[in-house]
């Protein structure tokens, strides 16, 4: 099954609009085993629009375009779209009503061109826009969608799953995804390789901000074998996994400590907050989560956290002993403590920019990890959070 995606828009060539829709299509057309053979962005004029859409009939089995739907002049892609067919533009009555109601709901007055919303080619179907004006609609082999991200979003999935029961009929996707931490791409590949030499499935490797990304792709009927792939992908790398498809280190994190009953505090130098804020993104993190404290100065962490003087005298408050003192000074089940040099100032021989001691205590258990990040303020900053959240989700 091939397609072609036409991305409509005199401003994405302009640059002044950066076409994000085909990247947005391309990650969900995959989970439809639905290649795309091409893709190609247009001028707001009916002749390239009908040009892009022959070009697409005759190389693939399906259309999707994206942009120029709304009501203004330059919205030329359904008038394209009719005469391509050969078929009239016509407004459907239960959609007019529609229209009409959301213009009220928004106390806007309804004028004649905004009729131009709801047209579409005679037999096509349309899908619901739950967020904006314009229904997306589907005629024969050609699908087209508002140019407005959101929209789009909002209509795509359902085109999609219509599409697949009505139209392709065909094996459906599965798609594994296993999410790494800690280990460089070119290691990776060096140890999962060999796993990747099974015909017909597909394997890739993403760069994601908290590692690698390991996909498995596969037709549906071949789930038992990418399942048993994965199997081995675990047992060779299996400490630097934390997840898989849509799992989020946080999220997991906070779920390990609702199973066990267990609270957590932080008390944070050089990452100012960041771990708590990464923690209470994940709803329901008020079970568990009880308070983050930013220690930034001596004082802080002497008063807040009991770390005493003379530790910090004798080994800095960039140390392990100081790490330790921090996460002792936690009166949760589980505390995270941070303290290093993000830079790009203050680092000295012994003490560089990006060394950081990370002290996670699990009740009376203590580990203190020693990481030298490199990177600058932000990357350091944000390795200290993921390798935090890591350890503790294993
Ligand atoms: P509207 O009803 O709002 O007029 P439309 O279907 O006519 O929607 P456009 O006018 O082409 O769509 O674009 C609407 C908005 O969506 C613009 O801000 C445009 O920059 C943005 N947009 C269009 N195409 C893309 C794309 N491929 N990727 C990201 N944004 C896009
Ligand atoms: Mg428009």
């Amino acid at each position: 099954m091939k397609s072609t995606l036409i991305l409509v828009g005199t401003e994405l060539l302009s640059g002044a609009t950066v076409d994000t829709n085909s990247i947005y299509m391309a990650e969900e057309l995959n989970k439809y085993g639905i290649e795309i053979e091409y893709k190609i962005v247009v001028r707001d004029t009916i002749e390239d629009i009908i040009g892009a859409i022959e070009y697409g009939a005759k190389k693939t089995d399906l259309i999707i375009m994206s942009g120029g739907l709304g009501p203004t002049m330059d919205d030329l892609t359904k008038e394209a779209i009719g005469r391509f067919l050969n078929k009239k533009l016509i407004v459907d009555k239960a959609e007019l009503e529609e229209l009409r109601k959301k213009f009220k709901n928004l106390g806007i007055e309804f004028l004649e061109n905004n009729l131009k919303e709801i047209e579409k080619p005679e037999g096509a179907v349309s899908f619901k826009n739950d967020v904006g004006m314009a229904p997306a609609f589907y005629c024969e082999n050609i699908a087209a969608f508002p140019g407005v991200p959101r929209e789009l979003k909002n209509m795509f999935p359902k085109f999609l799953k219509w599409y697949e029961e009505n139209i392709k009929k065909g094996d459906p996707i599965y798609i594994k995804d296993i999410l790494t931490y800690g280990i460089p791409e070119s290691h990776l590949e060096k140890a999962v390789k060999n796993y990747f030499i099974e015909p017909g499935i597909d394997y890739e490797f993403l760069v994601k901000d908290y590692g690698i990304l390991i996909r498995l792709q596969s037709k549906m009927s071949n789930k038992n074998r990418v399942e048993k792939i994965k199997e081995k992908i675990y047992n060779s790398i299996g400490s630097n996994i934390f997840g898989e498809d849509k799992e989020r280190l946080e999220t997991i994190v906070i779920e390990n400590l609702k199973k066990l009953n267990y609270t957590i505090s932080t008390g944070e130098s050089c990452t100012g907050g960041l771990i708590a804020s990464k923690l209470v993104e994940v709803p329901g993190a008020s079970k568990v989560f009880i308070e983050g404290l930013v220690t930034y100065s001596n004082e802080a962490k002497i008063e807040r956290l009991g770390v005493s003087k003379e530790i910090i005298n004798k080994y800095g408050a960039v140390s392990e002993e100081t790490a330790r003192e921090m996460v002792l000074g936690l009166k949760t089940d589980v505390g995270i403590s941070v303290t290093g040099i993000a830079g790009p100032e203050g680092g000295t021989e012994e003490k560089p920019v990006g060394l950081v001691y990370i002290g996670i205590r699990v009740k009376d258990d203590i580990y203190i990890h020693r990481m030298l990040f490199k990177g600058d303020r932000e990357k350091i900053r944000n390795k200290s959070v993921l390798h935090s959240l890591f350890e503790l989700s294993k």
